[in-house]
């Protein structure tokens, strides 16, 4: 290990940061989980929670439940409010960043809703998911609520084509989950999973009920139920292989995921 330190002390001296043996020399050093029990649920946006009472307050039921056992990093997504605005800012023509913190302001929306339902729980909203109090959160009352959106706000990586942010909070739930190295990323969605068309417009669409990042693409899916720069995410993770998408509008579906067992469409990265 002290050999390998020296090495690569050696090498961050002399080489450029994208050097291959660099690169090599940094990955000697064993992975570390942050928050390997914690297990990140992304409650959708559109998908649930625009759905209302109907569908959000049983699932409140089920979170409150299921942290006895688990530890909940609870993520909201953004959903219409958000293509609403999208909508209006692409057509004025504003950029990437200011659509991101437009929709950053409306996961934030959905997130201090939930944060009150679940409040007399003792389950509290935290303002960013990256901070330090998330541990404590989840060591006191397993659940901890947070707003979807990476925060890259202004800063956000265009997209080739188009003004919409293309790291939304499919994307920040996700890089939640990989950079805590949590046990498990689970989207609650309105669906059974993948499907292998949009079953919302496709009556004849079949379910996918498990499927790699690989073979999503190669079937032209890779822009259907996630966000697609999650597949390449998923791709390069180095704690996450595999994430479940689940529908959160049958009762029982999100406790039954958490236990570990397959109820949607499980997407694995190879
Ligand atoms: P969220 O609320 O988390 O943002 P979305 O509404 O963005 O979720 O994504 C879920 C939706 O994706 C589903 O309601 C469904 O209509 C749509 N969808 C598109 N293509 C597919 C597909 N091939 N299989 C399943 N769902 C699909
Ligand atoms: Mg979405």
């Amino acid at each position: 290990m002290v050999e390998t330190m020296t090495q690569l002390d050696l090498l961050l001296s002399q080489r450029s940061l994208n050097d291959e043996q660099l690169q090599a020399a940094a990955e000697k050093a064993a992975d570390y989980r942050i928050l390997p029990d914690a297990n990140v649920i992304k409650i959708g946006g559109q998908s649930v929670m625009d759905r209302g009472r109907a569908a959000v307050y049983p699932l409140v039921d089920e979170i409150v439940e299921a942290r006895k056992q688990h530890k909940l990093l609870i993520g909201t997504g953004a959903g219409t409010r958000a293509r609403h605005l999208y909508s209006i800012a692409s057509e004025l023509n504003l950029p990437a960043g200011i659509l991101s913190q437009l929709g950053d302001a409306v996961a934030d929306q959905n997130a201090a809703m939930l944060g009150q339902l679940l409040a007399k729980h003792g389950i509290s909203a935290v303002s960013a998911a990256g901070l330090s109090s998330v541990p404590l959160f989840l060591a006191e009352v397993n659940a901890v609520v947070f707003s979807g959106m990476p925060p890259y706000s202004l800063w956000m990586r265009p997209s080739r084509e188009g003004v919409i942010p293309p790291y939304r909070t499919d994307a920040g739930c996700f890089l939640v989950s990989e950079q805590f190295g949590c046990k498990s990323m689970i989207y609650v969605k309105d669906e059974n999973g993948l499907y292998t068309a949009n079953p919302k417009t496709s009556k004849d669409a079949t379910f996918i009920p498990k499927i790699s990042v690989d073979e999503m693409k190669a079937r032209g899916l890779h822009d259907s139920i996630l966000e697609f720069p999650v597949l390449d995410l998923l791709k390069a993770a180095r704690h996450i292989h595999e994430v479940q998408v689940i529908n959160g509008l049958v009762p029982g579906n999100l406790t039954r995921a958490l236990a570990g067992e397959h109820v949607g469409t499980i997407i694995t990265a190879s």
